[in-house]
């Protein structure tokens, strides 16, 4: 075996014992899968596990997703944070409940590179490995190729031991073959925080406006005409209102 086989194979021989075990792991339903993947594009794991598992039962498929009014996808998906991919998830479902789904993800409304590839290897089985921050610090660290079998085993990896700061390397399966092993790396930076930001004068706007419409002249402007381009709300006769 190779070098680069051998990696990869400590590392997914690690993953049979160590997955995480994550509902949407449990599924090939590229609806589903979206769904995850979307949630999970700014949300932590933990966060979206409970709201995956509802929405879900909401709305079991494209299809549902897309007869629903956009009014109550908007409210479901309150408290997740980055709302405008509510939205989006409902734009791209009804682009999938009416011609089915492209060859190309991409062109589905809020799916880039990454979640397309996430799509295409976890429901559809293309051979393409979906790069996020965690693969790509593990892909860095060891200098190693890693195939498209290994994706899942890559997030956890960088997830649960290869740390952004400090990586857990006594306890990696990739240690022996790693340059990287027992470094220690300075701080990211953090994101602004959401305290007294635009995001969270966004966020309270939207949340008055779901709890039912309000006159215009009540709300924050420059918040309500960032929500109204994203698709977010509607004004109409100097009142706001959710999608209908
Ligand atoms: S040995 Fe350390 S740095 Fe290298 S992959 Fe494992 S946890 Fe990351």
């Amino acid at each position: 075996m190779g070098r680069v086989a051998q990696v990869e194979a400590a590392l997914l021989e690690w993953f049979r014992g160590a997955a995480r075990d994550l509902p949407w792991r449990r599924t090939r339903d590229p609806y589903a899968i979206l769904v995850s993947e979307v949630m999970l594009q700014q949300t932590q794991v933990e966060r979206v596990v409970p709201r995956y598992l509802a929405w879900l039962e909401r709305w079991p498929s494209a299809e549902a997703l897309a007869a629903a009014s956009t009014a109550d996808v908007i409210r479901e998906w309150q408290g997740l944070g980055y709302n405008r991919r509510a939205v989006n998830l409902q734009r791209a479902a009804r682009r999938v409940a009416e011609r089915g789904w492209p060859a190309d993800l991409t062109e589905l409304p809020g799916v880039g590179p990454y979640t397309a590839a996430a799509v295409g290897n976890f429901a559809f089985g293309r051979e393409e490995l979906p790069v996020d921050t965690n693969v790509r610090r593990v892909q860095e660290r060891t200098g190693a190729t890693f195939g498209p079998a290994a994706a899942q085993a890559l997030m956890d990896l960088g997830a649960m031991v290869c740390l952004a700061r400090v990586p857990r390397c006594g306890g990696c399966p990739l240690a022996d073959a790693c340059p990287s092993r027992g470094r220690r790396y300075e701080p990211l930076r953090r994101q602004s925080p959401f305290e007294g930001s635009f995001r969270q004068r966004r966020a309270r706007t939207l949340r008055l406006v779901a709890e039912e419409p309000r006159p215009l002249r009540d709300l924050d402007a420059s918040a309500v005409e960032s929500l109204r381009a994203d698709g977010l709300i509607v004004v109409e006769d100097e009142r706001v209102r959710l999608p209908a």
